[in-house]
């Protein structure tokens, strides 16, 4: 995976002027990058947002899908629906989302299945917390993540993105070193490659407080294919700064 991939998670931020303001900040400044890169905008701001970057290298990316195509779902969103606002990519699994809303791995395996069904590249996130990490846990925990996505999607694994996100840096501004990034993407690498001959095609992301200061670092360890930015994706400057690290 040579050209990386940069990716901002807004997660429950934003507004209609404040993403104007964001959007117009980043377009300002994308003339030298050579990146892939894409928002993950909250659902209600998918139009606004996905009219602000006609035209733009940015692309369109949504933070949740449901794991139904449609019926008595109150409050969910499909594949289809987001896939009609020209959504590419869907985040599924966010710690936040097993954390707070008690996501298994089985429903997320689900999750990637519909936003595959549909043309969306599922961003599948993966970590551990800190007691596993201090528990030595920290490798099953992932591929045990993994592999429940592996087996419910096994057929079209190679169109999937991955993200590893320890729980403990996510949002703490306590970073993986690169070494342990690299640790970490080096054993999803080999779970991704024993599962299919195109492993080279899925991008491995790290996530957890990257920011303008280490992103470079990070996408330097061989097997970071990228990253999963969330704080540091709602300032133009600082988003900026990560694309011309990863371009
Ligand atoms: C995220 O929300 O996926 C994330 C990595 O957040 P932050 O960059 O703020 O740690």
């Amino acid at each position: 995976m040579s050209t990386k991939l940069i990716v901002g998670n807004w997660k429950l931020n934003g507004g209609l002027s404040a993403n104007q303001a964001l959007l117009d900040g980043l377009r300002d400044g994308l003339g030298a990058v050579r990146c892939r890169a894409a928002v993950c905008v909250p659902h209600p701001y998918l139009a606004q947002v996905q009219l602000l970057l006609a035209g733009s290298p940015i692309v369109l990316g949504a933070q949740d899908v449901s794991a139904h195509t449609a019926g008595a779902y109150t409050g969910e969103v499909s594949a289809s629906m987001l896939r009609d606002f020209g959504v590419r990519y869907c985040i599924v699994g966010h710690s936040e989302r097993r954390q707070y809303h008690g996501e298994s791995d089985e429903l997320v395996a689900l999750k990637a299945k519909q936003a595959l069904a549909h043309g969306i590249t599922p961003i599948v996130c993966v970590g551990e917390s800190l007691a596993q990490r201090e528990a030595g846990q920290t490798e099953a925990v992932v591929k045990r993540q993994l592999a429940a996505v592996i087996h419910e999607n096994g057929h079209c694994i190679s169109e999937i993105v991955v993200a590893y996100e320890p729980i403990w840096a996510v949002g703490t501004g306590i970073t993986a070193s690169p070494e342990q990034a690299q640790q970490v993407h080096a054993v999803l690498r080999a779970q991704i490659k024993a599962a299919t001959a195109h492993a080279e095609r899925v991008a491995i992301l790290y996530g957890g407080s990257m920011n303008a200061a280490n992103a470079s670092d990070l996408l330097a360890q061989p097997d970071v294919d990228g990253g999963l930015i969330g704080g540091a994706a709602l300032k133009a400057a600082d988003f900026l700064t990560i694309l011309r690290a990863a371009s």
